[in-house]
């Protein structure tokens, strides 16, 4: 098959636009944001806008193109198929809605890897989303090693096209389609932002392992002798919040490749949660959220353009974007070695699992499928039962091959690096959501720099029946009752039904890979049973 002709593609876009705002830098983006309306300066003059009405990604409207690369090797039960005809329907009727509008076209790269990079090119009506996508992915001129061998890209951006389910295949007016053999991206009828990024990691989850690269939902920083660290993780579970450390520099804030060389980033930017932000426990991305050319993404502001992090009417899923080089403290070349540390977290709504906990390499492949958080429910007469979720390789709705072909890539990663993983809960303590509290940043930050730095490697720890891991007795800095959750809940007793409750959904979500799996290593109902 030759080669998609990407650059035809973009010049017909780009030529059919009434202007085109070619690779523009960051003042006249946001010049441009204002001018199109809808976007502000806040009083520190980052650029503030809303997204509408969807305030996060919609990944029951996200379709695949199943094709004769595709069909055999997407995981159809964790992505909706799209048929090429209809793709093509759907990209020629976006063309036609562009036509004669103004555009903004961003040539960007990612992949901090020359041998593992895309030359992706961004074309969208919308100049903050412009802002946005130049801000997250690689510029030219960052000073990473650019590769003239770079996979196209181009991603075909529509937020006010409205899709038509029975035209184009999918399954409401909003869609967020990808063609993987050709790598072209079409996004309609949504305004969040973060569905550019994503598809962009979309497209490099499927093609990576081809290459010998593990794709990761993770971010990803530097110790002190340069020993890489990953930290796992679903949304709002602390990668972005953890990983800013002015110790440790920052690799990179959300997707990494996992090569024979060692960890690379897949963006140029960092997408963060602002909720409840606060200069003094994340101070780096507080100051990000002070500069002109950062997008705050739904951030109410007051009356004197003053953000309000913690009111959430519009969305808890408040977000800043920003380049990466604005960060007090980044590794050179948005690269680092082979991983010394993996880092599992998760924010257990049911305050069962320990704040930290050491994984054998099998126990972290069996996190690493679980893919486990829990959320809050919604506070429905007073009703706050904690709701599990379970998200393969800690981001199914981004990763389109069947799970376990990134479990058996990350346990020969584990071998040959001997890296540890650890399994670290930022959630609750001392009780479910209701009874029991969120522990506190400072706290986790202690244990993660104990498991970093090699401090709990003569600790005792001990056995856990349930879950199998080890758990340490002492963590110098932390109070020694949290450690042991059941210890921390009035009633051990209720500990005890509601760690059973737990280990049965983790054995359940199991079920779904299949004997290939090893389930051996998870949580045993051995308390239930006794
Ligand atoms: P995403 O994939 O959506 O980017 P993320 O894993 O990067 O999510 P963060 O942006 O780090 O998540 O969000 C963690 C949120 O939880 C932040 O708002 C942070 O302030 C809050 N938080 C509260 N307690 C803790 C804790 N103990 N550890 C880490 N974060 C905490
Ligand atoms: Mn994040």
């Amino acid at each position: 098959m030759p080669a998609f002709d990407h650059q035809g593609l973009r010049a017909k876009i780009a030529g059919a636009a009434v202007s085109l705002s070619d690779n523009a830098i960051a003042p006249a983006l946001v010049a441009a944001a204002i001018g199109q309306g809808g976007a502000t300066l806040t009083a520190h003059g980052a650029l503030s806008v809303e997204t509408g009405a969807f305030t996060g990604r919609s990944p029951k409207d996200k379709f695949i193109v199943r094709d004769g690369l595709t069909a055999d090797r997407v995981w159809w039960d964790n992505s909706g198929a799209m048929a090429p005809a209809q793709f093509d329907v759907l990209l020629n009727d976006i063309e036609r809605h562009l036509a004669g509008q103004a555009l903004f076209r961003q040539d960007l790269l990612a992949g901090a890897d020359p041998d593992n990079q895309y030359d992706v090119t961004v074309l969208t009506p919308s100049a903050w989303h412009a802002l946005f996508i130049r801000n997250l992915l690689i510029r030219r001129d960052d000073g990473i090693a650019i590769s003239d061998r770079a996979m196209p890209v181009t991603i075909v951006h529509a937020p006010l096209f409205q899709a038509d389910p029975a035209r184009h295949g999918c399954r409401s007016e909003t869609v967020i389609a990808l063609d993987m053999s050709r790598n072209l991206v079409v996004i309609a009828g949504t305004r969040y932002a973060g569905e550019i990024k994503k598809s962009v990691f979309s497209l490099f989850n499927f093609h990576a392992p081809d290459q010998d690269v593990l794709p990761m939902h993770c971010s990803a920083n530097l110790g002190p002798e340069g020993e890489a660290a990953l930290f796992f993780g679903l949304s709002g579970t602390g990668k972005t919040t953890l990983s800013n450390d002015p110790n440790r520099p920052l690799i990179g804030d959300d997707e990494h490749g996992w090569s024979a060389k060692g960890v690379f980033n897949l963006e140029g930017g960092c997408y963060a949660k602002t909720v409840n932000l606060s200069a003094k426990a994340e101070p780096e991305i507080h100051a990000a959220t002070r500069r002109f050319g950062t997008v705050l993404e739904n951030v109410v502001l007051d009356a004197g353009n003053v953000p309000m992090f913690e009111d959430v009417s519009l969305t808890e899923n408040t977000r800043a974007a920003y380049p990466i080089h604005v960060l007090p403290s980044i590794a050179k070349g948005s690269v680092g070695g082979t991983p010394k540390t993996v880092v599992f977290l998760t924010a257990d709504a049911f305050g069962v699992l320990p704040p930290l906990a050491r994984l054998s390499p099998d126990q972290a492949v069996y996190h690493f499928l679980s893919g486990y958080t829990a959320k809050v429910a919604g506070t429905e007469r007073g009703v706050t039962e904690p709701q599990a979720t379970f998200s393969a390789c800690f981001g199914a709705p981004f990763m389109p091959l069947h799970p376990t072909v990134y479990g058996a890539m990350l346990a020969q990663r584990l071998e040959q690096s001997g890296a540890q993983a650890w399994l670290l809960n930022t959630g609750w303590i001392g009780g479910a959501y209701g009874t029991g509290k969120r522990i506190d940043i400072a706290s986790t930050r202690r244990l993660l720099s104990a498991a970093l730095d090699g401090e709990l490697d003569g600790v005792d720890m001990r056995f856990d029946p349930l879950f199998g891991f080890e758990v340490p007795m002492s963590v110098p800095g932390v109070d020694e009752r949290l450690l042991d959750p059941r210890q921390c809940w009035a009633d051990g007793d209720a500990y005890d039904v509601q760690a059973t409750k737990l280990v049965a959904l983790f054995r359940k979500n199991f079920e779904k890979f299949g004997p290939e799996a090893n389930a051996d290593a998870g949580p045993k109902l051995q308390m239930a049973a006794e």
